[in-house]
């Protein structure tokens, strides 16, 4: 018994740093507005790291958008074609996805769009698409500054991706190029989106209380309808509706070292085996990309210093990426005394020998990493609650880790409710497929007005 308890303090201790109180997340809060202030700023934005770019898209559905479009989704695992119908307010989607091999997803830019192109065409001809003039919305979700409704140019990959010859280019010039090198295609992007945005129009075709996006998925980010009064850079037109959607691009939060004070090893070590390194701070303490890999480090570590499996590690403990996020849903879902999943993941991690005691650690340590991943996600989300201020406010929120992880939610909702002012009254609502038929109902809305 004494000996248990002993190595539950020493485990603790290694975890400590991912326990912040609820000072320490108003502070974020703080430091949060702060950068997206800074963002909303024609002076400061330059300089900023959060960029709240604004996305062009004006209005929310109502309803009467009609019609037949494709869409592509591009941001993460996978690569998605998409057909389209909307009428009547009901929804018709045919989709099918298409794998990215890891050559092109680090390769040149003229060849990932080839693909992408050579894709669509795939698509077409297997659903026998004919129209000529279909109309395209592109989910692309990586960080770009928009020009316009079907103009945006990358700022930079994250998520693992990284082909030569995109950052600072118009990703909808280079589609539309890529199109243009085969003679079997005619296709023209009407609306160029990220997911977020698409997450919240979708969410909002049914709740018109709807004024914010999450995603929770390979990354983190967040998107929310802003006064143009607000937008200091806004230089579109200024008629009604005078608002218009902010891609946050929150993920890149801390990357001026202003979370450093709360970073544990884990999160640095992360960082330094990552494709981006000091980039996408927050996004990196939060999302499904890096979750499970920060539980590995702290497993790895406290395996090493004889505090599980008696002190043996495997080779799978010792492999980087090897600890998958979905673990980490699946241990919080088991029932305590059985211990059913986790033991099943452990066999998969190469562990031969670990007793009760080593699971219930193992699951501490899934719930430090998982539960501040969502409180982080909370105090952004009790933010951006408090700038729209108003009564009753629908946040819409997609992603695996969201749908899958058994308590996010539910956590998700118990923080926002201590960290937001009082007097505003939110719900956490997922939104299906909102890339799909978000991009849709944006091409909709574009080609209304084309
Ligand atoms: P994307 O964000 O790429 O569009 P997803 O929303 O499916 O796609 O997110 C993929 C991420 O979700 C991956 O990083 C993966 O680790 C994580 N994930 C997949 N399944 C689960 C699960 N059951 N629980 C938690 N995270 C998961």
């Amino acid at each position: 018994g004494s000996n248990r308890e002993v190595i539950r303090n020493k485990i603790r201790g290694y975890c400590e740093d991912f326990e912040i109180d609820n000072d320490g997340y108003k502070r974020i809060m703080n430091l949060l507005e702060h950068e997206m202030d800074k963002g909303l700023g024609k002076e400061t934005n330059a300089a900023a790291t959060i960029k709240m770019f604004p996305t062009y898209v004006r209005s929310l559905p109502d309803g009467s958008e009609e019609g037949n479009f494709l869409a592509l989704d591009l941001g993460g695992t996978n690569f998605r074609v998409l057909l389209i119908t909307l009428h009547g307010g009901e929804v018709k989607m045919e989709s099918k996805i298409y794998l990215i091999p890891q050559y092109i997803m680090q390769g040149s830019g003229n060849q990932l769009f080839d693909h992408l192109a050579d894709c669509c065409a795939k698509f077409m001809k297997a659903h026998a698409i004919s129209h000529l003039s279909l109309p395209l919305g592109f989910t692309f979700s990586f960080p770009c500054k928009q020009h316009g409704i079907a103009s945006a140019s990358l700022q930079t990959w994250t998520k693992g991706f990284k082909c030569a010859g995109v950052e600072g280019e118009d990703v909808v010039r280079m589609f539309h190029e890529a199109v243009k090198r085969r003679k079997d295609i005619d296709i023209t992007c009407v609306a160029i989106l990220n997911d977020t945005v698409g997450t919240l129009m979708s969410c909002a075709h049914d709740d018109h209380n709807c004024e914010i996006g999450l995603i929770l998925g390979t990354g983190t980010n967040a998107c929310y309808m802003e006064k143009l009064d607000n937008v200091e850079l806004w230089d579109g037109d200024d008629k009604e509706p005078k608002q218009v959607i902010i891609n946050t691009e929150w993920g890149a939060f801390g990357d001026n070292k202003c979370l450093d004070w709360f970073r544990t090893p884990y999160d640095k070590e992360v960082d330094e085996f990552s494709l981006n390194g000091g980039k996408q701070v927050y996004e990196k303490m939060i999302s499904g990309m890096y979750m499970g890999e920060i539980a590995r480090l702290v497993i790895l570590k406290l395996t090493q210093e004889g505090l599980m499996f008696g002190g043996e590690v495997s080779e799978e403990l010792e492999t980087r990426q090897r600890f998958y996020t979905k673990y980490i849903s699946e241990i919080e879902s088991d029932d305590e005394d059985e211990f059913r999943n986790t033991k099943q993941v452990l066999e998969e991690m190469g562990i031969e020998t670990f007793t009760i005691e080593d699971c219930r650690n193992v699951r501490y340590v899934c719930e430090q990493v998982s539960t501040r991943a969502a409180y982080l996600a909370s105090a952004g989300i009790a933010v951006l609650l408090n700038k729209i201020s108003k009564p009753e406010i629908t946040v819409a929120v997609d992603g695996s880790l969201y749908k899958f992880h058994p308590k996010f939610h539910d956590r998700m909702v118990d923080k926002i409710s201590t960290l937001v002012n009082p007097g505003i009254k939110f719900k956490l609502m997922m939104s299906n497929d909102g890339s799909g038929k978000g991009a849709a109902l944006v091409a909709a809305v574009a080609y209304r007005i084309l």
